[in-house]
C-alpha cells in the first residue's frame, strides 16, 4: 500500500481548511526504551529515523508530539494540545496500522474521541495485520474506516 502520497494530499487540504494537522512521531531513548527489546533499535531521538521524511515535511503551523510507546498518548502531551485545539474528532494516519495506529486509537477513544481512519493512509507489515487493525479499531472503538477521498469530498477538495 502506498500511503504517502494520499497522506499528502489529505494534509495539503486540512492546512487548506485550517484542521490542525499533528505529527505524532516515535523518538526513542537509546538503550532505554523497552520496545527496542521486542523491535530492536529504531527511530533513536535526534537521529535520521526519528525524522518526518522529507515528503511529509511538515510545515510551521503543524504540531509534532515526540512519543516513546505504541501510543500516541501515553508520556506525551497530545491529550492537552488536543484540548486546547478544541478537537472532538481525530483522522488517524501512518504505520502500523495494528501497532501505533491502533494504540493510538484505543486511547483516544478511551479520551472519548471520534475515530477516522482512512484504510488507504495507513499500513502494515502485512495485509493480514492491515486488515486486523482496522477490525479492531472499527469493532472496538468504533472507528469510522473510509478511504481518503471520502475526506477530501467531505472538505469540498475533491
Ligand atoms: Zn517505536
Amino acid at each position: 500500500m502506498k500511503i504517502i502520497p494520499n497522506i499528502r494530499l489529505l494534509i495539503d487540504a486540512a492546512r487548506e481548511i485550517g484542521v490542525p494537522v499533528i505529527y505524532v512521531n516515535d523518538s526513542h531513548l537509546p538503550n532505554v526504551d523497552g520496545e527496542f527489546k521486542k523491535w530492536g533499535s529504531h527511530a533513536v531521538r535526534g537521529s535520521h529515523g526519528a525524522m518526518v521524511i522529507d515528503e511529509l515535511k511538515p510545515s510551521s503551523s503543524d504540531f509534532i508530539v515526540e512519543k516513546r510507546r505504541y501510543s500516541g498518548f501515553y508520556g506525551t502531551d497530545l491529550y492537552v494540545l488536543l484540548r486546547e485545539l478544541n478537537v472532538d474528532t481525530l483522522i488517524l494516519t501512518g504505520i502500523h496500522t495494528h501497532i501505533c495506529v491502533m494504540h493510538t486509537a484505543a486511547d483516544a477513544f478511551y479520551h472519548g474521541y471520534k475515530l477516522i481512519v482512512p484504510s488507504d493512509c495507513v499500513a502494515a507489515f502485512n495485509v493480514d495485520d492491515h486488515n486486523i487493525g482496522l477490525r479492531f479499531m472499527h469493532e472496538l472503538y468504533g472507528a469510522e474506516i473510509v478511504n481518503s477521498k471520502d475526506i477530501l469530498k467531505r472538505w469540498g477538495a475533491a
